[in-house]
């Protein structure tokens, strides 16, 4: 049977239906006259049904904010602590592949372990994901196809659309998927057999066999120490330690946590930590594993390009290329992966 279809029309509606049904829908909206950026619509409003390119901070910025509260020290010196839990529901409207990719791959870190965090697992129970397919290429400087992550989400997505000129038509990609559909029967209908070749189309900036990068062997080249020790000389050079690159990125995950007391009281914080730190690697007692630079953003890349390779094996990039984009250096993880695989 041909999958479910929704005109553009009904999908306006749809959206009403969906703002109404959480505490928070996270959509598209421009800022900055073109800049798209996530924000809570039920508040903001402006949300855009559909967009061109992708977004400039991912959706990842709701679930591991850079500070989040998650305990109230009621009482320091009797140990007294109280969980701060986020109980909001949210719909994420819109969100692109590759960045859906990554939340696939933040869930492996964060809930697919002997130890879940339960203040992002929550989160992640309490949210539904709205995918939307990508029919041209974001940036010049994307590689999601190289990396398997678009331009179209395999899963991780409760329902993803594809645009087509008519609509879009909807991939149910699991039962809460299934409920929005099944509960909004009246606004769907059957893609027709014009409307399923037209998104095959649609995907002819995508077509050309992307060129299959050979992960194993990547990694293999890192662990072994065989990239040429002057690209990561060059690259060390070219850092500014902006921190651009760990603050865009959807899949890093890394935190540190603070405890922020006045008097008797205060709160424990997390907050986003990041490989090119100097002090991210800092040992209790001062001493420092990783004293040059170009061994902290070197981090960055062993991180996503070797370290996940080996435990979730597949690596943690999803070509969204906001790090390329915001490097003052210019350095490029897809240059370096070709350097290292040439
Ligand atoms: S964006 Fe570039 S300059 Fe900034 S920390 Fe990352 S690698 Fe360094
Ligand atoms: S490493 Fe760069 S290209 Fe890869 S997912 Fe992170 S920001 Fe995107």
């Amino acid at each position: 049977m041909n999958r479910p279809f929704i005109t553009r029309e009904h999908l306006k509606v749809l959206i009403k239906v969906l703002k109404s049904s959480c505490d928070e829908f996270i959509a598209p909206r421009r800022e900055h006259l073109t800049d798209i950026v996530f924000g809570d619509a039920k508040t903001g409003g402006g949300e855009l049904p559909d967009y061109d390119g992708n977004s400039v901070i991912s959706p990842r910025a709701f679930l591991l904010p850079q500070t989040e509260p998650l305990f109230e020290i009621k009482s320091a010196r009797r140990s007294e602590l109280a969980p701060i839990e986020d109980k909001r529901t949210r719909v994420f409207y819109g969100v692109r592949p590759c960045d859906i990719k990554a939340l696939v791959l933040m869930r492996e870190f964060f809930i697919e372990r002997e130890f879940a965090d339960e203040p992002y697992k929550t989160k992640m129970g309490r949210s539904t994901f709205i995918a939307l397919a990508c029919s041209k290429r974001c940036s010049a400087k994307a590689f999601c196809d190289e990396m398997g992550a678009g331009p179209v989400a395999k899963s991780g997505f409760d329902l993803q659309m594809r645009a087509v000129s008519r609509g879009y038509i909807i991939d149910i990609g699991s039962e809460k998927g299934e409920k929005i559909v099944g509960e909004n029967k009246r606004l769907f209908k059957r893609a027709s057999p014009q409307d399923e070749k037209e998104a095959k189309a649609v995907l002819k900036d995508f077509t050309k066999e992307p060129e299959k990068i050979d992960y194993k062997k990547l990694a293999k080249t890192m662990a072994n120490d065989s990239v040429e020790p002057s690209v990561w000389d060059d690259i060390g050079q070219r850092c500014v330690i902006c921190s651009g690159c760990v603050t865009l990125c959807p899949t890093c995950g890394c935190f540190s946590v603070v405890d922020r007391i006045s008097g008797d009281r205060g709160e424990r914080l997390r907050y986003c930590d990041g490989c090119p730190y100097a002090g991210f690697t800092r040992m209790a007692g001062g001493s420092a594993p990783f004293p040059l630079h170009k061994d902290h953003i070197r981090r960055f890349f062993e991180h996503k390009l070797n370290h996940d390779v080996d435990r979730y094996g597949t690596p943690s990039c999803v070509g969204c290329a906001r790090c390329i984009e915001t490097c003052p250096g210019n350095i490029s993880i897809r240059k370096l992966i070709r350097e290292a695989v040439k």
